[in-house]
């Protein structure tokens, strides 16, 4: 089979890089290589985010871009996929005519029959959001950015229905792939030299929970745990409703499960996280923080914050400053709201202009850059384990990794290969990463 090449643009979460990579995967198996260079790809791929602002115009203006290649050469393919083509498919085909095929969140292992078909001059459409397509398939040969840390989907969709999230509607409900599956991949992952795994979901703690033949969350980190050659266990994202006794006793008892946990809260106040349909309170969130550092000392947390949200308060955005301070997290990611088509949120009344919107994100950025800063400047003369991922990319003959508490360090000294743990002794902290010098290896 002659190879031909593939250009894949990839936006958004874990769950699209994920996909990618799967996609990839899939379209090795068919015959393709992937390159980053649009003008020699004989097909061109979208892999869409519809979290982001403006989601469909971008992808529009990215086509109008890529297309001049189809222009050039009619023989080349163009295909969009992920949650944009979810959304939106119907409309990219009737007004696009370069493209050949959209496939939704669902749809990777149906790309090679839509090459296929588009070949033979059928342009086509994936958006089932059934389970009965398995969206785990292929999932073992998906080809992966690192050889140290793979993603590892075990759930997909969301039941939850925040009322700002577009993942219900273009992900579909959730579907937990079989334990077996999981454990087959991460065991062929252990042996082929991974040393890290991330279990990746809209919700992980609901993995399981819909059928009586699977383990729960709970059970899938222990089958985990027990998988020889594996060193490291992380997992996101977790939603604080869900987190459980049983899985903060798992974090605490399984030592290959990393100190480490993404907890999005969204907001500080009762009022707007009853908006937000969360299904939590300040006072439940801030007991599970204080449940998790009982339990694991040294546990980094880090967070998403949504300001601006539809009605939020000076007084609701003083309780978000007030928690951010009260959990003192590690690290946090903070968005300002903007409606999505279709949710809740988006007939809120009440929307809180653009210019208190930026403030309000602008205050969350720098208090939280203090609390990383200081953070991080209170390792300073420790030492901690990294795992090694590769080369620093800003100094050359010096190393990148991260500790367990997922913090990046750039070190030097020492012989190390990626996929080797080292003791760092960390020398700097700074606002994004540590610095420091191999004590051991
Ligand atoms: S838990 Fe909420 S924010 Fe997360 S994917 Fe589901 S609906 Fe969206």
């Amino acid at each position: 089979m002659k190879t031909k090449t593939v250009y894949l643009k990839n936006f958004g979460c874990q769950m699209n890089n994920a996909d990618a990579e799967q996609l990839l995967g899939v379209l090795h198996r068919a015959g393709y290589r992937a390159t980053d260079r649009p003008e020699e790809a004989d097909l061109i791929l979208l892999n869409t985010c519809a979290i982001r602002e403006k989601a469909e115009q971008k992808v529009f203006s990215d086509l109008g871009r890529l297309k001049v290649f189809k222009a050039k050469d009619p023989g080349v393919l163009i295909g969009v996929l992920g949650c944009v083509a979810q959304a939106e498919g119907k409309k990219i085909l009737a007004r696009e005519p370069a493209v050949d095929f959209v496939a939704g969140t669902r749809g990777t292992a149906e790309v090679p029959e839509m090459i296929r078909k588009a070949r033979a001059g059928e342009r086509s459409l994936f958006l089932s959001l059934e389970d009965e397509f398995d969206p785990g398939r292929f999932r073992n040969e998906s080809i992966r950015e690192s050889r140290v840390a793979a993603l590892v989907p075990i759930i997909y969709g969301c039941d939850n229905f925040c009322s700002y999230c577009v993942v219900p509607y273009v992900r579909g409900r959730e579907w937990s792939r079989p334990a077996a599956e999981i454990l087959q991949e991460v065991r062929e992952l252990a042996g082929r030299g991974y040393k890290e795994i991330t279990l990746i979901g809209q919700n992980v703690n609901s993995y399981g929970k819909k059928s009586k033949e699977n383990e729960d969350f709970c059970g899938l980190l222990h089958l985990l745990h027990e998988v020889n050659g594996l060193e490291r266990i992380r997992f996101v994202t977790s939603h604080p409703k869900d987190l459980s006794r049983s899985v903060i006793a798992a974090m605490a008892s399984l030592h290959k499960i990393c100190e480490a946990l993404h907890l999005p809260v969204q907001s500080g106040s009762d009022r707007v996280l009853r908006d937000m349909n969360r299904g939590y309170s300040r006072s439940d969130y801030l007991k599970k923080v204080e449940r998790l550092r009982e339990a694991i000392p040294g546990i980094a947390l880090t967070t998403d914050i949504i300001v601006g949200f539809p009605g939020e308060s000076e007084a609701d955005f003083e309780e978000t400053l007030s928690l951010i301070r009260e959990a003192d997290f590690d690290r946090l990611f903070a968005f300002r709201f903007s409606p999505r088509a279709g949710t809740a949120a988006e007939k809120l009344p009440d929307p809180v202009d653009e210019e208190t919107a930026g403030r309000r994100l602008a205050a969350v950025l720098d208090l939280q850059k203090e609390q990383t800063l200081r953070k991080h400047q209170a390792l300073v003369g420790t030492t901690v384990e990294v795992l090694v991922e590769g080369a620093n990319p800003k100094v050359s003959g010096e190393w990148m990794g991260r500790t367990r508490a997922n913090k990046i360090v750039h070190f030097g000294g020492g012989r190390t290969v990626p996929g080797d743990l080292v003791d760092v002794r960390i020398e700097k902290g700074l606002p994004n990463c540590l610095t420091g010098r191999v004590v051991s290896s």
